[in-house]
């Protein structure tokens, strides 16, 4: 693979970053990972406008224009002969000359990574036609899931757990709440209403988030943007989630029960269709 780090784009095994960088030591970075489809990037405006949000929230500005990244990210589709997958980008608070807590001066260059990762047929998964199982976890992650930053540890802790009760994933619970998948959001459908954690600093306002619910509500179809407890998830007639790199993807059980008949529901299935035949219109 070709990758882009500071301004270079260069084989992978030649990249190089600090030893001392901000996010290898403090998690001091954000990220974005936007899918490719078709060789075209889905919801680009969408990630860069996060990205810049992320940024802002930790004291830090655009390492540079929307344009530029776009250009980049363009330039790593061609470079890699990508048709189907993610590219994943990465900004830092860049590399002092020392490990310290306190932020480094003002101007120390931050940190650019960019690389792309090949999912041939990435939006026809077999998963979405049989649905993924998840686990119930507790959230314990720190309170600013707002920010996407690189700080991934219980996330990923949480997938390990998951895969070892047998599941694909895990939902986290917080005061009796769903919050979030550990990395996508989290929906239940109950007599045709579409139900998902209300926006706030719990859970990470994903951009397949927002552009699911838009469509949703363009086809008429009810949105109630609120808590939802697991019980009331292992009820509902139906489960999925939304992420940049599953897109839609049902879930059909839920710390062992079935949800629902138990195989991908209606809603989920057209929410999927809707938004990868809308965003595939729209992609750059
Ligand atoms: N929540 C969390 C915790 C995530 O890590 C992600 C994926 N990065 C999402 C939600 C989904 O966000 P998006 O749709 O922007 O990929």
């Amino acid at each position: 693979r070709t990758v882009y780090v500071n301004g270079e784009y260069v084989p992978e095994a030649e990249a190089k970053v600090s030893v001392f960088d901000r996010a290898f030591l403090m998690a001091d970075g954000v990220y974005e990972v936007t899918s490719v489809l078709g060789g075209r990037l889905i919801d680009f405006d969408g990630h860069a406008a996060r990205l810049e949000r992320s940024l802002g929230e930790l004291g830090m500005g655009m390492p540079m224009s929307r344009d530029e990244l776009l250009t980049i990210h363009r330039e790593l589709v061609v470079r890699n002969d990508l048709t189907d997958g993610m590219i994943y980008l990465q900004v830092t608070r860049g590399a002092p000359g020392d490990r310290d807590f306190a932020f480094p001066p003002e101007g120390t260059p931050q940190t650019v990574v960019l690389f792309t990762q090949s999912k041939p047929g990435l939006a026809d998964s077999p998963l979405a036609k049989q649905g993924i199982r998840v686990i119930s976890i507790p959230d314990v992650r720190w309170g600013r899931r707002d920010i996407k930053t690189v700080q991934l540890l219980y996330p990923s802790m949480g997938k390990m757990m998951a895969k070892k009760a047998g599941a694909d994933d895990a939902w986290m619970v917080e005061d009796g709440a769903v919050t979030e998948g550990t990395s996508n959001n989290a929906y239940i459908v109950k007599d045709g209403t579409i139900v998902t954690r209300n926006l706030g600093t719990e859970i990470l306002h994903g951009i397949t988030r927002a552009a699911v619910l838009r469509f949703a509500r363009e086809a008429q179809m009810k949105v109630e943007e609120r808590a939802f407890t697991i019980d009331e998830a292992k009820a509902a007639d139906e489960a999925f989630i939304t992420s940049a790199s599953m897109f839609v993807m049902p879930v059909v059980e839920i710390d062992g029960d079935a949800v629902g008949s138990g195989a991908p529901g209606p809603v989920a299935t057209r929410l999927r269709e809707i938004y990868l035949e809308e965003s595939r219109k729209v992609a750059v």
